[in-house]
Order: structure tokens, then C-alpha cells, then sequence
């Protein structure tokens, strides 16, 4: 019988001690797979594997393990969602129109993953080009919750959520456009980080909204995704939205003390219409904090309500943008038409899911001269107020926020159908991608048996100050948010 894979840390320490070697680590992910039918009939979990590719990866980080300083990741199989670049396996972004498409070049976040001493262990599967809150518009089929095989593990990120849910790996990476690392990691019980914008390099991810995008980390554990963190941060000359700032020892927040700092818990996460036992587990959370000398403070962030309108007005319009380049010609997939034009149209129309053709025709839509000050320009003026809404409340000493991740619990496979209501499921999510803030999901909790997440919300580049809070919420308490 296999079991859940060790945390990161132990995974590392007994491979420096040489109790357990990499490749030993890259046959248990394998068998857990198996095990919990991560296959395509089974969880779905990935969009791509390959056994061999990991298994030489674990056989480059024997190498290292003799090294004076050995990486913080020795040793430990870490997935990657299907929209970060990999030298082996395909980089298809859960879409017909890139099936099979296998990149030249390995993003910055892999790189700095294999020299800690990382095996990058299969592309997870995703919402269609990372546009979704479900993993059910993807072109391979939808991913299951590992906690209740009926319902969705949210999205985008719902693979490597799904796969660190399932206990494959204990770290895997997604991406946040606006929510959907922490979404997911709500939804499937686990732990899901979106740092600053500009903290960790996107040079090979590919593309959604540019002004919005940042790689995210999910881990079984605070622990585990504040390994993760530190390893993939860090400046870096090939994105050029990447910031000069040094990268703190995240995972040694956990000695740090909750005692003095002040949370605020902003009114407009808790509004009236939101189920009472998802409000209620983070009133218990806020209350654990205050037992630990933390001040509970009521604050205001008053522009919340205009974050889903302003989002979808955004997102659409830089997603159409970046999706030009799939015209195939330079990418992926071609489908012959009547001329040049007959060629695109044909790829474009078929190699496109519906979410990903209804993104593009809204943000042509708002783009367009006639409409561009009305939509797009007024989403950027509001988007600065929403910005502005937080460093108000941070600049007035609040250390930390915490709110509910999501509005609801993980729902059935196949029960929302109107787009619209898909949105609302990052209603509390991507405020902090408009204001480029980080922000991280915990578990806090069960309602009938389905795994509730709160998040935390900090300052820019003040991750670390989410990481204590976090820890000491993981700490105060245990069993409980599984329970
Ligand atoms: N669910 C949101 C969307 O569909 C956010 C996606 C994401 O963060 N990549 O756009």
C-alpha cells in the first residue's frame, strides 16, 4: 500500500543523511500515482508524464548530493502545471492547440528547482490556457478532487493541486492570474501561495494577462510551500518584471511570533450573502490568532466589489493580446484553410476551447476603439483604487489580512455552467493579483467533510510576515483545519 508522500523537509534531510536516495523518492511518486489512479480514467492529474524524465532527473540530483551545500529541495519530486516550460515534456497549457508542443528552452522557476536538488515530476493538468476556476475546460478532460472524486479540485491549477492533495508530491507549482493557485489549494485542502508581483521570474511561462501573472507554489504544509518559494524566487535579467530584491528564508518564519501584530479582517470579505459555516470557520481561525496576542481589527477595503468587473475586463483584454502568437504559423497546431487567413481562422477556431474564443472576443470587444475608454481605460482607473484600498489599510498599521479564500467549498463536476457564475468563485482571490500583493490559502477546516481555505493577504515583498501568521495558524490549529 503506498502512502502520501514525506514533507519536503523531510524528504531533503533523509537524503542528505543518506537514508534515502532520489531515486528512491522518484519511484514512490510513481507508485502513489498508481495507487490513487492519477492516470487519464482515474484523478486526471497530468497532462503529461514521463517516468524516465524523472527518473534522470533523480539521477542528476544524486549528483549534487555530495556537494558541500546541498540544495533546499534534495531529493524532493515537485509537479508543474502544464503552462510552465520543460525541456522534455510537452508545454500544452491544457489546449488543443498546443498538444505535444514541446518548448526549446526550460523556464527560469525550473531551472532553479533542478540546482536545489529538485525532480520536477510531470505537467499537471489545467484550465484552458489558465482560464478557469475548475480544471474543466481543459482539453483533456477534467481533473477530480482527491478528497471527493465528484467534484472539481478548482482551477486553473486544479492538477498540481490535485496531485499534491493526493500525496504524489509535496510541492508542485502553479500559476495566479486571480486565484488560481489559491482556489485550488482551498478546495483540495492543502496550502497555495501567490507571491508579490515581480518576486519569482515568469520567464517561461507562457502568457494570460501579463499585469497579472505571477507563479505560484502549493504545498502540503506552510513548510513545504515556503521551501518552495525560496527556492524559485529571486531576480532574474530574463523577465524584466522581476524585482532586484533579495529573497528572505521563508521557511524560517515559522520561528517567528504572531504576538503583537495586528490582522485585519476586512468587511467586505464577510458580506452578508456568505454561507455562515464558511464565515464561521475563519472567525474561529481569527479568534486561535487572537488567543496568540494578535489584535483582531475590522478594516474596510471599499473598491472589493468592483474587483470582478474590473478582472474580467483586464484579464480578456491582455489574454487576447498574448494569444495572437497561436495563429499556427510560429506554435503548435495547423489546421489548412482557404489561404493564409482561411489557415488562421481554422486553427484559431478549432484549436481553441469555448472559454479561451469567449476571453478573446471580450477583450478584442473592450480593446476597440469606440469602446476602449468606456471598458478598458475606466477597469484601470478602478483597478488603481482597489490597489490603493490595501495600502491604505497596511500603511495604517495592519500587518496581515485574513478572509475566507473562496466563497464556497469544492462543487460538483459539471454544476456551474454559466460563466459568470464560474467568476464569482475568485471573487476574494483576485484583488490581490489587480494590487500585485501576495497572498496565501490555508486549511482551516471542514464543512460537511469538504476542506475550507483562509487566506492571508500582506504588503508588497512582506511575505514573510504571511508566512509567520500562517505557520502559527498551521500550529494553533492541528488536526483541526482537517477537521
Ligand atoms: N479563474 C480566473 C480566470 O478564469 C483566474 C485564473 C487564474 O488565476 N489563472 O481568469
Amino acid at each position: 500500500m503506498s502512502t502520501p508522500s514525506p514533507s519536503a523537509a523531510t524528504l531533503r534531510d533523509e537524503t542528505v543523511a543518506g537514508t534515502r536516495g532520489p531515486p528512491a523518492a522518484v519511484e514512490a511518486a510513481i507508485e502513489r500515482s498508481r495507487a490513487v489512479g492519477a492516470g487519464r480514467a482515474g484523478l486526471n492529474i497530468f497532462a503529461w508524464t514521463d517516468d524516465d524524465d524523472a527518473r534522470s532527473h533523480a539521477a542528476a540530483a544524486l549528483e549534487q548530493m555530495s556537494d558541500t551545500d546541498p540544495g533546499l529541495l534534495l531529493g524532493v519530486p515537485v509537479a508543474l502545471k502544464d503552462n510552465i516550460a520543460t525541456l522534455a515534456l510537452p508545454t500544452s497549457c491544457g489546449s488543443r492547440i498546443l498538444a505535444g508542443y514541446v518548448s526549446p528552452y526550460e523556464a527560469t522557476v525550473v531551472r532553479k528547482l533542478r540546482e536545489a536538488g529538485a525532480i520536477p515530476f510531470g505537467k499537471t493538468n489545467m484550465d484552458e490556457f489558465a482560464m478557469g476556476s475548475s480544471t474543466e475546460y481543459s482539453a483533456y478532460g477534467p481533473t477530480r478532487n482527491p478528497l471527493a472524486h465528484d467534484r472539481v479540485p478548482g482551477g486553473s491549477s486544479g492538477g498540481s493541486a490535485a496531485a499534491v492533495a493526493a500525496g504524489i508530491v509535496p510541492i508542485a507549482l502553479g500559476s495566479e492570474t486571480g486565484g488560481s493557485v489559491r482556489q485550488p489549494a482551498a478546495f483540495c485542502g492543502i496550502v497555495g501561495v501567490k507571491p508579490t508581483y515581480g518576486r519569482v521570474s515568469r520567464f517561461g511561462l507562457v502568457a494570460f494577462a501579463s499585469s497579472l501573472d505571477q507563479i505560484g507554489v502549493f504545498g502540503a504544509t506552510v513548510d513545504d510551500a515556503a521551501r518552495g518559494l525560496r527556492v524559485i524566487a529571486g531576480y532574474d535579467w530574463l523577465d524584466s518584471t522581476s524585482a532586484e530584491l533579495d529573497v528572505p528564508e521563508y521557511h524560517e518564519a515559522g520561528a517567528g511570533a504572531v504576538k503583537g501584530m495586528v490582522i485585519g479582517r476586512p468587511t467586505e470579505y464577510f458580506p452578508e450573502s456568505l454561507d455562515p459555516r464558511i464565515s464561521a470557520r475563519c472567525d474561529a481561525a481569527l479568534e486561535r490568532l487572537r488567543a496568540l496576542g494578535a489584535e483582531i481589527r475590522d478594516v474596510s477595503l471599499p473598491h472589493t466589489e468592483m474587483a470582478i468587473p474590473v478582472y474580467y475586463i483586464v484579464a480578456p483584454a491582455e489574454a487576447s493580446s498574448n494569444l495572437a502568437r497561436f495563429d499556427g504559423v510560429r506554435y503548435g497546431l495547423r489546421i489548412e484553410g482557404d489561404g493564409l487567413r482561411g489557415m488562421y481562422e481554422a486553427t484559431r477556431s478549432q484549436g481553441f476551447g469555448a472559454e479561451v474564443t469567449r476571453r478573446i472576443l471580450l477583450g478584442t470587444y473592450v480593446l476597440s476603439a469606440g469602446y476602449y475608454d468606456a471598458y478598458y481605460r475606466k477597469a484601470q482607473q478602478v483597478r488603481t483604487l482597489i490597489a490603493a484600498d490595501f495600502s491604505r489599510v497596511f500603511a495604517s498599521g495592519v500587518d496581515v489580512l485574513f478572509t475566507p479564500t473562496a466563497p464556497t467549498t469544492a462543487f460538483p463536476i459539471g454544476a456551474i455552467s454559466d460563466p459568470y457564475e464560474m467568476y464569482l468563485s475568485d471573487i476574494f482571490t483576485v484583488t490581490a493579483n489587480l494590487a500585485g500583493v501576495p497572498a496565501m490559502s490555508q486549511p482551516i477546516g471542514r464543512v460537511d467533510g469538504l476542506p475550507v481555505g483562509g487566506q492571508f493577504i500582506a504588503a508588497h515583498f512582506d511575505e514573510m510576515k504571511m508566512f509567520t501568521a500562517a505557520y502559527a495558524l498551521e500550529r494553533a490549529l492541528g488536526a483541526e483545519a482537517r477537521a
